[in-house]
């Protein structure tokens, strides 16, 4: 069976998150949006830990199911399910320098949970002070706490290419898992790719061979969920499969591609995409000095700032360009078709084992521009709740569901949007130093069209 998966969301006990990032309301959140599996987030923090236990239970097999409570909730078979995940904030210095790494946790069960709590706050990180703490631990020690714990559990870098917040970053990471993680880091199996770069961007990096590449929301309200995704293929949903499928890289690497006895069928199928132009730090730049280079123009001009003199923002197109052992070239990208989806997927020549991925433009975005309005808008609104009740998901929408058959709901305009994403053509400009891109469906010469047309039939 396929599932979509969101594993790293964060609740309203984490700074800068909607009050409305409880349980039930991810929960309904999850199905419009057609996620199966969901994360919890932060259950390093007590109080949330326990709304976790009021309104989940555990299956036995290390996910959890809403509780049905008092006929508020209709738990049906297919609904969306969750699996425990927390992220740490770690800053320390190693090697003379300051480092702050963000690092997700799973865990397999509530009681597991509570252990790795006990022993945090005894190594004196407070937990109560975020829903994502920040802690002084090295990630290597936060790797020996969880293991030592349950070896059962995962540890993944989170948006590894963040310039200030994670294991790549240009402005206090490393330069690899080993650096990071040092024995330990054999068992980092996956790295989180974040919003601003694409796995594509990944396998350039040698050390990433025998690990997975997984992409996840981060998101901090409900419509931002399964902004990006994993699709899991297991034979049967739960903690086991999720980890083999995680695992399978560095097994097959292992066991030097053989087909054994043991050999998982769990793995990941495919992952679904921003466009990493659309993230925040895609080029290098200063936001306040409206600087923005190209890794071209980077390499060209370097990293201080042409208008206050200052070190730029390095982007995560230049920060790849540095630690890539190989040329984009050399991946020979392809772009192919999967049955199930009726998008073009990306995918390498070379490492034809890398799951392929496919790039989405949230269907708010895509509304906002074909009927026009903010995606927030009442119209874009009404718009997405119709197609939603029409065609029960967001996934379904924009992966699966005929054009002629969006077309019959919301006119051709919209199924013609919905086109363009799943074949990618569309425009983009590139975000940098925290300033999103923005992406665009038509050219700008289009939408001008577009707004005389309907200036000139206001005349009549
Ligand atoms: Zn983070
Ligand atoms: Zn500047």
């Amino acid at each position: 069976m396929k599932v979509i998966a969101d594993l790293q969301i964060h609740s309203k006990y984490a700074r800068a998150v909607s009050k409305e990032m409880v349980i039930p309301k991810i929960w309904e959140w999850a199905k419009v949006k057609g996620i199966g599996l969901m994360a919890t987030g932060d259950w390093t923090h007590p109080l949330w830990l326990r709304e976790i236990k009021n309104d989940l239970e555990e299956m036995g097999n290390g996910l959890l199911k809403l509780k049905g409570k008092s006929g508020k909730f209709k738990v049906e078979e297919k609904d969306p399910l969750f699996l425990l995940e927390t992220e740490v904030s770690c800053i320390y210095s190693q090697g003379g320098r300051l480092r702050r790494i963000h690092t997700l946790i799973w865990s397999p069960s509530i009681d597991t949970c509570e252990k790795i709590n006990k022993k945090l706050t005894s190594m004196g990180a407070n937990l109560m002070s975020d829903g994502r703490p920040i802690m002084g631990l090295t990630s290597r020690q936060i790797a020996d706490v969880v293991l030592t714990i349950n070896p059962k559990c995962l540890i993944i870098p989170a948006h590894v290419w963040t310039p200030w917040f994670s294991l790549y970053g240009s402005e206090s990471g490393f330069d690899s898992v080993d650096e990071a993680f040092g024995d330990y880091a054999r068992y980092i199996y996956a790295i989180e790719t974040g919003l601003s770069s694409s796995p594509s961007m990944n396998w350039r990096i040698k050390e990433l061979d025998s690990r997975s590449i997984v992409s996840f929301s981060d998101a901090h309200s409900g419509p931002k969920l399964g902004r990006e995704a994993t699709v899991f293929n297991v034979e049967e949903l739960g903690f086991a499969a999720i980890r083999q499928a995680i695992m399978e890289p560095s097994h097959r690497k292992l066991t030097n591609a053989y087909t054994s006895a043991n050999e998982t069928k769990n793995r990941i199928a495919y992952t679904l995409e921003f466009y990493p132009e659309e993230g925040k730090y895609h080029y290098t730049g200063h936001r306040n000095c409206d600087v923005k280079q190209t890794p071209e123009e980077t390499r060209k001009k370097g990293t201080i700032c042409p208008v206050c003199g200052r070190k730029l923002t390095v982007g995560v197109m230049h920060r790849v360009d540095q630690l890539a052992g190989r040329s984009e070239e050399e991946l020979k990208l392809g772009i192919n078709k999967i049955d199930e989806i009726r998008a073009n997927v990306h995918y390498s020549q070379t490492f034809a084992n890398r799951p392929p991925f496919m790039m989405l433009v949230p269907l708010a975005e895509i509304l906002a521009e074909a009927i026009g309005g903010l995606p927030s808008s009442r119209n874009v609104q009404n718009e997405y709740s119709k197609l939603i009740n029409y065609f029960t998901s967001e996934f379904a929408i924009l992966l699966s569901i005929d054009q002629a058959d969006i077309a019959k709901i919301s006119g051709e305009r919209v199924a013609g949007a919905i086109d363009r994403v799943r074949k990618g053509e569309i425009y983009v400009d590139p975000g940098y130093d925290g300033v999103f891109g923005v992406v665009k469906i038509w050219q700008q010469g289009k939408s001008e069209d577009k707004t005389q047309k309907r200036e000139q039939m206001n005349l009549f």
